[in-house]
C-alpha cells in the first residue's frame, strides 16, 4: 500500500474511534440528569411456565428516552452506568420502581407475579446496597420472597470466595438468585451447586442457535439437565419461535421468556395482559 493510502486508513480508524468516545462522553453526561428528569422508565418481560403454559412472572429492564437521542438501549448505557459509578442509582431506581407495580398489580398472595430484577455485578460489593434492597421491599411491603436477583456471571471477576457469602447474605434475607446469561462468561459448573442460587438462565446466544447447531444443542440440554438435577430453576430467555419452544418442552424446561410471547411491555400492557390472563 502506498504512503497515502496508509495514512488515509490511520485517520479513518482514529476518526472512528472518536465518534465512539464522544458517543459515549454524551451518553455520560446526559444519563447523569436522566434521572431527575424522569427520562428513564421500566419495562416486564413475561416469563411462561412450560408446564402449565401460564405467564407466572415477569423480568424488569431499564429503558431510556432522551429527548433527541431517542431510545438508548441497556446494551449501550449499562455499561456506561457501571464504568461512572451510576449504576447505583439507576439499579436502585429499576428495583423500587418494578417493587412499586408489581405490588400495585397484585399483593403478595398465592398465585401473585414473580418478579426478576437485573442487579449490575458492580454493586453486589457496596456494602449498602444490601440493606438499600431489604429497606424498599419494606416500603413498599412486597415480599422478598417474590423477587428474583438476576446477576450476570461476570460477578465472578470479584472471585468466588467474595461472592458466596454475599450471595448467602441475600438468600437469607429471602430473594431468589439467578445466574444471567448462562454459559457465556465466567461460569463453572462447578459454582452451581456451592452456590446457594435458585434459578439459571440460558443465555440467549444459545437459543438463537441450537435449532441449528448440534453442539449448542447438546449444551441447552446439559444446562438444562444439570440444572434440573441441582432442583434449580431454568429460564431460557430469547425463545422466538414454536420449535425453539417445543424442544424446550422436551428438554424439560421450566420457564421461557421471548418475542415468541412478548416483548418487553410497559406496565398498563402488562395489566391488560394480567387481566386477559384471568378472564
Ligand atoms: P438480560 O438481563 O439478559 O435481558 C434479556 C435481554 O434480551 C433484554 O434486552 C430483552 O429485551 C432481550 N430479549 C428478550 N427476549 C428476546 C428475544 O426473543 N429476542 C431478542 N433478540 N431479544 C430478546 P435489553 O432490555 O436490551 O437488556 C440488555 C441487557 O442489559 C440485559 O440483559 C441486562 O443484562 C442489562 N439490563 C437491562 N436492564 C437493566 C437494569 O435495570 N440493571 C442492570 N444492571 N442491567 C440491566
Ligand atoms: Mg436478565
Ligand atoms: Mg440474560
Ligand atoms: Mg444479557
Amino acid at each position: 500500500k502506498s504512503k497515502a493510502d496508509k495514512k488515509g486508513q490511520y485517520l479513518f480508524y482514529n476518526n472512528l474511534i472518536s465518534v465512539q468516545i464522544m458517543r459515549k462522553m454524551e451518553i455520560q453526561h446526559e444519563l447523569a440528569r436522566a434521572l431527575e428528569r424522569g427520562e428513564l422508565s421500566v419495562h416486564y418481560q413475561p416469563q411462561m411456565s412450560m408446564r402449565e403454559e401460564k405467564l407466572v412472572g415477569v423480568e424488569a429492564l431499564a429503558r431510556w428516552f432522551h429527548p433527541s437521542l431517542g431510545n438508548v438501549f441497556p446494551d449501550e448505557f449499562i455499561s456506561v452506568a457501571e464504568e461512572s459509578g451510576m449504576i447505583h442509582d439507576l439499579d436502585l431506581f429499576v428495583f423500587r420502581r418494578a417493587c412499586e407495580d408489581l405490588y400495585a398489580l397484585s399483593s403478595n398472595g398465592e398465585g401473585a407475579l414473580k418478579l426478576s430484577v437485573n442487579i449490575s455485578p458492580v454493586q453486589l460489593t457496596e456494602p449498602e446496597f444490601f440493606c438499600d434492597l431489604v429497606d424498599i421491599c419494606t416500603s413498599v411491603g412486597i415480599a422478598p420472597e417474590r423477587i428474583t436477583l438476576e446477576i450476570t456471571e461476570n460477578v465472578f471477576i470479584h472471585g468466588f470466595d467474595i461472592v458466596k457469602p454475599l450471595f448467602a447474605k441475600l438468600r437469607q434475607q429471602g430473594f431468589g438468585l439467578s445466574l444471567d446469561d448462562f454459559g457465556t462468561g465466567y461460569s463453572s459448573l462447578s459454582y452451581i451447586n456451592s452456590l446457594p442460587l435458585t434459578e439459571i438462565k440460558i443465555d440467549r446466544s444459545f437459543i438463537n442457535k441450537f435449532l441449528d447447531f448440534y453442539q449448542s444443542d447438546m449444551l441447552v440440554r446439559m444446562i438444562v439437565g444439570i440444572g434440573r438435577l441441582c432442583g434449580l430453576v431454568v429460564v431460557a430467555e430469547g425463545v422466538e419461535t414454536k420449535s425453539q419452544l417445543d424442544k424446550l418442552l422436551n428438554y424439560d424446561c421450566d420457564l421461557v421468556q421471548g418475542y415468541y410471547f412478548d416483548r418487553p411491555l410497559t406496565i398498563e400492557q402488562l395489566s391488560e395482559k394480567v387481566e386477559l390472563c384471568k378472564e
